[in-house]
């Protein structure tokens, strides 16, 4: 396969074929995010996709899954896309779920139809890097895009049949806003209704501006503690009528996995008692991004 720089995909789907269609991200500019910084958005050339392709038919040919890679793949032309789709079901017909990163500014430029389209096509797993639902922190660390525009965007996904994940980043309010930030956050969650929600602790990337800012006093980490506090807000008003609730990932202090609305109280529960000082939580060494 013909990778360029660091592939980064979603962790569910690590059994997954990992095809490169573009490098990097088109907006490039939240200010934690680290992911792409070394590159441009670019789109690869379709004869490389095609031997990629190729190549995963004689080598890959038993994984039923695809993710198209990197950031933002909903941002390439409705025509590009289905012609993508159409590529893989030639070469991989084995492969039964094809997801994608995508932001609200490239799903609000495709159409109810072309969405509706992209479904039938075989593209059946959208991840939205919501990050929070207070405008305030939205703007602050360079979103492009408010609450609004993440709800309805996350809507018209779940309406044209794909399965709707979500990321979201405890810490990112910072130690002032934390609280008003994870309730925000709770609050876009029960609205947009995601099957998957899967919830990050920030960890400052070296090199961004939020690095920078912290380094210089102007923003403030929340400590283990306050991350926790969050988790729980966010947790506490997280009204979803079925989905996953997953903090397991390898930046959090306290792992969760739990099936919404089930499992909420017994999750509440587990971070009462890590608040309390009963449960263990990851040492500071173990985490990472
Ligand atoms: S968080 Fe997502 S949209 Fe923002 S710069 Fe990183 S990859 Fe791009």
């Amino acid at each position: 396969m013909h990778y360029e720089g660091d592939i980064i995909r979603p962790p569910n789907e690590i059994d997954s074929i990992l095809l490169q269609v573009a490098t990097g991200c088109p907006h490039n500019r939240c200010t934690f995010c680290g992911a792409y910084r070394d590159r441009d958005f670019r789109l690869k050339p379709a004869s490389m996709v095609q031997a990629d392709l190729r190549w995963a038919a004689r080598h890959l040919g038993r994984m039923r899954r695809l993710f198209l890679c990197d950031g933002d793949c909903l941002s390439l032309s409705h025509a590009r896309l289905m012609t993508l789709l159409a590529d893989v079901r030639e070469h991989l017909p084995q492969v039964a779920r094809v997801g994608s990163y995508a932001s609200a500014r490239s799903l609000a430029r495709k159409s109810d139809a072309e969405l509706a389209e992209l479904r039938r096509a075989g593209l059946t797993h959208v991840y939205m890097g919501v990050e929070s639902g207070d405008d305030a922190v939205l703007a602050r660390v360079g979103k492009g895009c408010s609450r609004d525009d993440i709800i309805a965007q996350g809507l018209r996904v779940s309406a044209a049949g794909m399965k709707l994940n979500v990321s979201v980043i405890v810490g990112l309010g910072g130690v002032e806003g934390g609280l008003v930030h994870a309730r925000e956050t709770g609050g876009l969650l029960s609205a947009m209704n995601p099957d998957f929600i899967g919830v990050l602790s920030l960890m400052l990337v070296p090199g961004t501006p939020l690095y920078a800012d912290h380094a210089a006093g102007r923003f403030a980490l929340p400590d283990a503690h306050g991350l926790l506090r969050e988790l729980r807000e966010l947790l506490a008003t997280t009204s979803v009528r079925s989905g996953i609730f997953l903090a397991n990932h390898a930046s959090n202090h306290l792992p969760l996995r739990l099936r919404l609305p089930r499992d909420r109280e017994r999750g509440l529960a587990l971070l009462d008692q890590a608040l309390d000082g009963y449960v263990a939580l990851k040492p500071e060494w173990l985490r990472a991004l």
